[in-house]
């Protein structure tokens, strides 16, 4: 069986965010980048499935500049086979990454497609449930288990208030949540065996996709300072304060 991992490159996640002056959107300069970690969760589990016999090749894909061949190089070292680069410059909106997964699994024809369920950078939450509606495959999101059965899958979701079991028919479409799995780290014999693992370039034109943006990103505004806190004498104080500064008990 065949799978196929999506891995993002966004900003390192113990990065604090700033944004450029003219407020455009994020500064990017000298910024520590990193796997989106829901991707690492994602190439975890394709690993897992491996060893367990279940998968016979994993192939890492990502959309963006050629600085996210490192991604593609992190995913080959934690375990994929091989890499696909799809290679621009351009902000590319989940739907275009979708479009653009969709190509790559029309070539690759893989059973499974592991994505994560959000990118930390720009918190969509779409690619995956996008790419199931464009191939037309079954979606499991948000998955806490996945359990590869003959001919299905069957996803434990996180939902509010429980778990869903849901059962896919292969292909399928399976988005990560934080609780799936914990990410190896990768050692650093394989760190130097990914170096020559295979990594294909490919551009969206050969692909055949459009990926002109169709929304246009305004404005971007860092999140509003916060204040220090205060150390209150006693519990008298504290329900003063919470009463009449903070309002927030009567
Ligand atoms: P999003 O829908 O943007 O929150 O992203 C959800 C997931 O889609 C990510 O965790 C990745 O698995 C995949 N994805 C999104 N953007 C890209 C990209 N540029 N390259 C590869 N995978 C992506």
């Amino acid at each position: 069986m065949k799978v196929l991992v999506a891995v993002k490159r966004v900003i390192d996640y113990n990065v604090k965010i700033r944004v450029k002056a003219d407020h455009s959107d994020v500064d990017l300069t000298n910024v520590k980048m990193a796997m989106n970690p829901f991707c690492e969760i994602a190439v975890e589990e394709a690993v897992r499935l491996k060893e367990k016999g279940i998968a016979s090749e994993i192939v890492a894909v990502t959309v963006g500049p050629k600085a996210a061949q490192e991604q593609l190089r992190t995913a080959l070292a934690l375990g994929a086979d091989r890499a696909i680069h799809v290679a621009t410059d351009e902000r590319v909106e989940s739907l275009a990454v979708a479009k653009l997964l969709k190509r790559v699994a029309d070539e690759e024809q893989p059973q499974l497609v592991i994505l994560g369920k959000q990118a930390i950078d720009t918190d969509n939450n779409q690619t995956g449930q996008m790419l199931a509606a464009l191939t037309g495959w079954g979606q499991g999101t948000f998955a806490s288990k996945v359990d590869v059965k003959d001919g299905t899958v069957d996803v434990t979701r996180e939902i509010d208030g429980g778990l869903q079991t849901v059962a896919l028919k292969l292909p399928a479409v399976v988005t990560t949540d934080l609780r799936l799995n914990e990410p190896r780290y990768a050692k650093l014999p394989d760190i130097m065996k990914a170096k020559k693992k295979p990594l294909d370039t490919k551009t969206p034109e050969e692909l055949g996709v459009d990926i002109a943006s169709k929304v246009s990103l305004l404005q971007a505004e860092a999140p509003a300072e916060r204040k220090g806190g205060i150390k209150v004498g006693s519990v008298d104080e504290l329900l003063d304060k919470l009463k009449n500064e903070a309002k927030v008990i009567s």
